[in-house]
């Protein structure tokens, strides 16, 4: 790393003190910008890369809400909009008791990157509370989205930002957020997305991370002239993400033996079948049940705690298998369960998740010529399908899901496309992290430059 980028992460690190996955998150940005700014001295001279890391506007509001038994809570709302120089503020909300300033902050600045490989025009925002929504009933996180939103409402909409699901936020939860939305602003538009089909939501909107993950594998697998098909999977989590990547592994032909919650990690060495990943669907989105209940279900799968044995290692991660698809949070892979990974045969690593592996993970990937691709390249999916329901909701009109799995599986290859391209322009062919860095940067940029850059 040069003097001047040594200097930044200091610079960071002394600005945003108790923020650790920021510092690892713009440090991975840095370390593959390097070329590009040696190349192209301007950058370096507008700050641009300063300013990037910096939120244009960040909101920390008070959540207060009354459980079913009246008693009052109050929790801490956030939104921080990272980037708005290609388009509208665009990123997930996530409700977790985790959720802090610098959490969500490294999260916006991945979706600067995300959003601009997209093509789509969108810029970067991520939100969300410190609330868990697990073990509470429908009533009580109505209320309490309605509260979320009561401030919220200010600083959102159709052309300023829009938000979607992240973490703890799917369906049920943007249903009540934007029902409140509308109550409050006395009109009908797009200010969110992942709505439900019958009120403006896209085809496809819940599946496309999961499927864009997978389409994005199989691109990568292709380099080597390979498929997916008769490969063995490992799968962490069992949200949203998760189950749509699963579901187009299946349909694929590739053999799928794990998933996990925050309880603990299933590996069913039979495979999940179409049948079983239904059952798992009810069981988390309907049922909101744990996941150990499955192993109860189906005799071959075996239920590992996450609190037995050694907490320094993730189980999932210590299976024969061919792929790995982490779809459940960030650091969920350390060093030793990418060493684990790589010593049980592990040819490819495609993240859902958003940071799931740590940087000496992804160093070892790298060392090892395993095909690695970064979440803010491979989970795009999710983002770009929101863009196409932005953009369905402006013409009024609604697009098959041929069509939209259409778009979606072009705009992988296109990302897939630009990230090796740009890898091999600065010298790493092959490496997705530097390739992905450097192909959203350019074009955010580019267009701060444009629009000046004070
Ligand atoms: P979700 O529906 O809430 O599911 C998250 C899953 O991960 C749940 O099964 C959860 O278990 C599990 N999990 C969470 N924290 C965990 C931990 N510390 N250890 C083990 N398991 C854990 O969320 P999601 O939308 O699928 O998001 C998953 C990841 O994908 C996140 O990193 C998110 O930022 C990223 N992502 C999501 C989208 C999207 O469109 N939703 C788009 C791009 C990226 P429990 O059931 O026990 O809570």
């Amino acid at each position: 790393m040069s003097a001047y980028l040594q200097r930044l992460m200091a610079e960071v690190k002394s600005r945003n003190a108790a923020e650790p996955e920021f510092h690892q998150a713009v440090k991975d940005v840095a370390e593959s910008l390097g070329p590009v700014l040696e190349r192209y001295p301007h950058y370096r001279e507008s700050k641009i890369l300063e300013q990037i890391i910096e939120p244009e506007r960040s909101i920390i509001f008070r959540v207060s809400w009354l459980d079913d038994a009246g008693r009052l809570w109050v929790n801490r709302g956030y939104r921080v909009e990272m980037n708005g120089a290609i388009g509208p503020y665009k990123g997930g909300l996530r409700f977790h008791p985790s959720v802090n300033q610098g959490i969500l902050k490294s999260l916006a600045l991945e979706q600067v990157f995300k959003n601009s490989l997209t093509t789509l025009p969108m810029g970067a925002a991520q939100g969300g509370a410190d609330f868990d929504p697990k073990g509470k009933s429908d009533r009580e996180v109505m209320r309490f989205c309605q509260s979320f939103m009561n401030e919220l409402y200010r600083h959102i909409g159709p052309n300023t930002d829009i938000p979607d699901g992240d973490i703890g936020v799917g369906g049920r939860e943007i249903g009540y957020l934007f029902g409140q939305y509308r109550k409050l602003q006395n009109e009908f538009t797009g200010a969110l997305t992942g709505k439900g089909l019958n009120w403006g939501g896209s085809l496809m909107r819940p599946e496309a991370t999961g499927y864009g993950v997978v389409y994005f594998a199989a691109e990568m697998l292709a380099t080597r002239n390979q498929k997916l098909e008769g490969k063995t999977c490992l799968v962490s989590g069992s949200g949203k993400v998760a189950q749509s990547a699963m579901e187009k592994l299946i349909e694929l032909g590739a053999k799928v033996v794990s998933f996990s919650d925050t309880g603990g990690t299933i590996h069913d060495p039979d495979g999940i079948d179409r049948k079983k990943l239904e059952w798992l669907k009810d069981l988390k989105n309907i049922r909101r049940g744990r996941i150990r209940e499955f192993a109860e279900q189906y005799p071959s799968a075996e239920f590992t705690s996450a609190e037995s044995g050694d907490l320094d290692e993730n189980f999932l991660w210590n299976h024969k298998a061919d792929c790995a698809f982490p779809c459940a949070t960030q650091n969920e892979i350390n060093h030793r369960d990418a060493q684990n990974l790589s010593q049980n045969g592990v040819q490819l690593v495609c993240e859902g998740a958003n940071m799931p592996t740590t940087p000496e993970g992804v160093k070892l990937f790298i060392d090892r010529r395993i095909l690695y691709a970064p979440g803010k390249a491979a989970n795009a999916g999710g983002v770009a399908v929101s863009g196409l329901e932005m953009a369905q909701n402006s013409m009024r009109f609604a697009w098959t899901r041929e069509e939209v799995d259409h778009r979606l599986s072009l705009i992988m290859k296109n990302i897939h496309r630009a990230c090796l391209d740009a890898a091999e322009e600065f010298g790493t062919p092959g490496n997705y992290v530097n390739g992905a860095n450097i192909a959203g940067f350019v074009k955010v940029a580019d267009a701060m430059i444009d629009q000046g850059v004070i």
